[in-house]
């Protein structure tokens, strides 16, 4: 049986998304990253080219405006004789108009050795130039620009350099031309106009006396030096052009570009803060670290994404998974084999139970199979022996079946197992194919079928099949001509075995008795038991002719009889038991089976009553007797309602000749057949069971007779008896009917006497003693009637609570004539003494035999000789005429 496995979602493939997820958000980090980087990198050679270029630039301008300022103070050399010639106006305006050459310059003047001014341009005007510039502008042996560290103009209040030349001097010593230029003038030189955003600029020395300094916010810087190491000992060391590490000005890191100018010592450089080199890229890089987490940021919602759908189809696969599996437990758990095709006829789906009917389809059976292939591998197994063709042709009718695919149809497998087989169209025009079992229903109906019509206990066939083989054989002899003959069977005595050796001993008999009837007839005849201890056997093929067929008849009857006589060892012990035997013929005329069978019982009830252990043949006068029987016992059903019973009473007189008291016997008054005897319906009753309400009626009428009589002084003294048969005795309620017909009627019980026969006694001795002496202890007598006619064991009658026995009709009839019945008589009165009981004679007609009677002791007599049984009134009257 299949399994439902728990729907745990598998990990992998979400661990495989977030794999790929990670993945690429690393790659795009470190692709952006790297992105970055090198724009970093390009940004920043770009910067410095820039700056590069920016330094370049101001170092030609510096340079430039430089040369020209040497150039104009050389020039002033033409001044000198003038001044020297001290026509001052002339140099002074000379001056003035050199000076205006250079846009630069703010004044110019012409020094002496001493600092003192030879010529300057305003009459009388003077030019702060600190003595230590003069003194190191004079210093150089080769005349030289030189430039002063910046101050402040007295005159001006702007910051200011000096830039000087030395000259030579009429006379041959040395003047000094000098230029004062405002440090704003440079600063334009530096920028050239166009500057470089963020950049910061400076003219410096080579020691790092920062001469100009613009930094982009605060515009001039003033300072002593510029920050960072001096710019000669970095050319000194072999430095870059430019490099890395802190703006001049502002120290802040950045590239620097330094440019040497011409003039000795002095310096240009441009520096970059890398904020400001990097700004562009600072904004590119902000959009693409944007764009990258825009873009990474997706591809984890992607991720998200694909785990949740994952999850679903995973979940939904589970859901499809647990339903397969749940359809594939149902169809192992089915009981019927199923089988689905598909609209072509190929095998979709089958189950376990399908491979348990078909075992040689095993290898065949898979999915996508074609079903005739399933058909024409079955077909060897079905039909073993069978021509190619014939083996065809099936596997095309079950296929054509299909076409019309509907109803049942069934199949006996080789394993013995019956199948149906039902096929359904599905709505896709394929097929769903059960496989019942039906073995066991089959075999259910088999022993139904057996049980119907055969014997449980034999194994015989039962009335049901032998009724249906006489009405086949009638008919069969008819048209044959022939005779058949059937023959009932019932065996003697068998409830008397039955109750005394157990019910299974008498199963063991019935058995044995099967088995020697079934070896005692031919082959084609037949034996049945009908139930209880009746066995039927019908012969056929008798002779066509009456005489012939009663002889092969009546041959085989009486071979039953002998064999049915031998004893049977039950238990160990062996029985000697008997049979009766009614024998019929049927064939010469048109006859039912129910016909046939009642007349072989009629004939066997025959055999049955002419004592036993013998064979009649039937004859149409017992089915006349038979008939009467029927009608007898349908107008004695209506009797007892429509209140037809009387009692008659028969006097018992003692020696005295005084009524010691009566016997009850019950008179039929039958509308058309007039006053019936109990000898013409007791039998019928005793037969019908009708016997128990008609005793409960005799002894209920009986008890309220005794009671009546209690008030009467002639009656009071009277003994009432009254006979009852083995079933009435048998009735598991006899003894409470008694006490409450006593009880009800108030009648003595000491009054009232049982007549039970012997063989009732002794039927069941025990149930007999104990019900006597249940009664007995109340005071009912018990009186043993037709006493002598059933061979009873003394030692019986010694445990029985008896008080009287009623000697048998029979034998007081012919006593005096009969030496035989003589001695009987004599030796019950005998007994009787010794075993103190009393003795009634019945059926006494003359003296005679009073008087036999009389001599040998009996005491008591009931006969025609003295009372016919006569009404009840009559007998009262009788009574009191006796006694007046
Ligand atoms: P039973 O008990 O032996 O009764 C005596 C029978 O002998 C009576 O016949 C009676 O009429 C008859 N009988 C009496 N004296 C003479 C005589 O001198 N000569 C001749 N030939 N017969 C005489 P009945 O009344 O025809 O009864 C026949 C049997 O029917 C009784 O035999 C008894 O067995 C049975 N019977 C009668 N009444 C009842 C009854 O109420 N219940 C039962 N179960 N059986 C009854
Ligand atoms: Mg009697
Ligand atoms: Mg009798």
């Amino acid at each position: 049986m299949m399994k439902i496995a728990a729907a745990a979602p598998g990990r992998r493939p979400y661990a495989l998304v977030w794999a790929l997820v990670v993945a690429l958000v690393l790659g795009l980090a470190l692709a952006v990253t790297a992105l970055l980087w090198s724009q970093r990198n390009a940004q920043l050679a770009e910067a410095e080219a820039q700056l590069g270029r920016f330094a370049t630039g101001a170092e030609v301008g510096m340079n430039r405006a430089l040369l020209a300022l040497d150039v104009l103070l050389a020039t002033l050399e033409q001044v000198v004789p003038a001044a020297e010639a001290t026509d001052a106006p002339v140099s002074t305006q000379l001056l003035a108009a050199m000076a205006r050459q250079n846009l630069m310059v703010r004044e110019v003047a012409l020094l002496d050795g001493q600092g003192t001014p030879v010529l300057v341009p305003v009459p009388g005007a003077s030019m702060q130039v600190p003595p230590d510039f003069v003194a190191a502008a004079l210093a150089p042996a080769v005349p030289m620009l030189v430039v002063s560290n910046p101050l402040v103009s007295s005159r001006s209040a702007e910051r200011v350099l000096y830039v000087a030349r030395a000259l030579r001097a009429p006379g041959g010593g040395r003047w000094l031309a000098v230029a004062q230029v405002p440090v704003d003038a440079l600063v334009a030189v530096l920028l050239q106009g166009m500057p470089l955003t963020g950049a910061e600029v400076t003219l410096e020395r080579g020691r790092g006396d920062l001469l100009v300094g613009l930094a982009p916010a605060q515009g001039l810087v003033e300072g002593e030096g510029a920050s960072g190491p001096p710019l000669a000992r970095v050319a000194l060391e072999g430095g870059l052009p430019s490099w890395h590490g802190s703006t001049r000005l502002l120290s802040t890191p950045g590239l620097v570009a330094m440019r040497p100018l011409m003039y000795e010592d002095l310096w240009v450089t441009a520096s970059l803060p890398r904020e400001a080199a990097l700004a562009d890229w600072s904004v590119q890089s902000q959009l693409i670290i944007g764009a990258a987490l825009a873009l990474g940021l997706t591809m984890v919602a992607a991720g998200v994404l694909a785990t949740v759908h994952l999850r679903r189809m995973h979940r939904a696969r589970a859901v499809v998974a647990q339903s397969k599996a749940l359809l594939d437990e149902a169809l192992g758990a089915m009981l019927s084999g199923f089988m689905l095709l598909d609209a072509q006829g190929n095998v979709v789906q089958w189950n376990q139970r399908f491979e348990e009917f078909f075992p040689w389809l095993a290898g065949v059976v898979r999915p996508g199979v074609s079903f005739q292939r399933v058909l024409q591998t079955t077909v060897h197994y079905h039909l073993p022996g069978a021509s190619p063709e014939d083996k065809r042709a099936w596997v095309e009718e079950r296929l054509r079946r299909h076409g019309s695919a509907s109803g049942t149809l069934e199949q006996r497998l080789p394993s013995g197992r019956h199948v149906q087989v039902i096929e359904q169209p599905t709505p896709d025009g394929g097929l769903v194919i059960l496989y019942h079992d039906l073995t066991e229903l089959r075999r259910a109906t088999a022993e139904v079928e057996h049980l119907a019509f055969y014997d449980p206990l034999t194994g015989l066939p039962n009335r049901r099949l032998l009724l249906e083989r006489i009405e086949q054989a009638c008919v069969a002899s008819q048209r044959a001509g022939s005779h058949g003959a059937v023959l009932f069977i019932d065996l003697d005595h068998f409830k008397t075995l039955n109750d005394t050796l157990g019910h299974e001993t008498g199963d063991e008999l019935l058995r044995q008795v099967a088995r020697r009837l079934e070896a005692g007839v031919r082959a084609g005849d037949l034996v049945a038991r009908l139930g209880g201890d009746e066995f039927v056997v019908m012969l056929l093929d008798l002779a066509g002719d009456v005489p012939t067929a009663t002889v092969q008849a009546r041959t085989v009857a009486e071979q039953i009889v002998a064999l049915l006589a031998r004893p049977y060892s039950l238990t160990g012990q062996l029985h000697h038991g008997g049979a009766s035997l009614g024998v019929t013929l049927f064939g010469a005329e048109v006859q039912t089976a129910s016909e046939v069978l009642k007349q072989a019982d009629i004939a066997m009830y025959e055999a049955k009553a002419r004592s036993g252990n013998g064979l009649c043949f039937f004859d149409p006068s017992m089915q006349v007797a038979l008939s009467e029987r029927a009608r007898l016992l349908a107008d004695l059903k209506r009797a007892l309602p429509a209140e037809q019973f009387v009692l008659h009473l028969q006097p018992q007189l003692d020696n005295q000749g005084q009524v010691a008291g009566a016997e009850a016997l019950l008179r039929w008054q039958h509308p058309e057949r007039g006053l019936v005897p109990p000898g013409q319906f007791i039998a019928v009753a005793e037969d019908s069971e009708l016997i128990v309400p008609i005793g409960r009626w005799v002894l209920e009428s009986a008890c309220r007779m005794l009671a009546r009589w209690q008030d009467d002084p002639a009656l009071r003294e009277l003994c009432l008896s009254v006979n009852v048969s083995a079933r009435q005795f048998r009735q598991p309620d006899f003894v409470d009917l008694v006490l409450s017909s006593l009880a009800a009627s108030g009648a003595r019980a000491h009054r009232l006497e049982l007549e039970l026969t012997e063989s009732l006694v002794l039927e069941d001795v025990d149930d007999s003693i104990a019900k006597m002496h249940r009664l007995r202890t109340r005071g009912v007598r018990f009186a043993v009637d037709d006493f002598g006619t059933g061979y009873s064991s003394l030692a019986y009658l010694t445990r029985l609570p008896l008080q009287r026995l009623k000697i048998d009709r029979s034998f007081v009839q012919h006593l005096g004539e009969s030496h035989s019945d003589d001695v009987v008589v004599q030796t019950i009165l005998g007994m009787a003494r010794n075993l103190a009981l009393d003795v009634v004679a019945e059926g006494v007609e003359t003296q005679q035999q009073c008087d036999f009677l009389a001599v040998h002791g009996c005491e008591v007599y009931q006969g025609y000789l003295f009372a016919r049984p006569m009404p009840v009134g009559e007998f009262e009257e009788y009574v009191k005429g006796r006694a007046r």
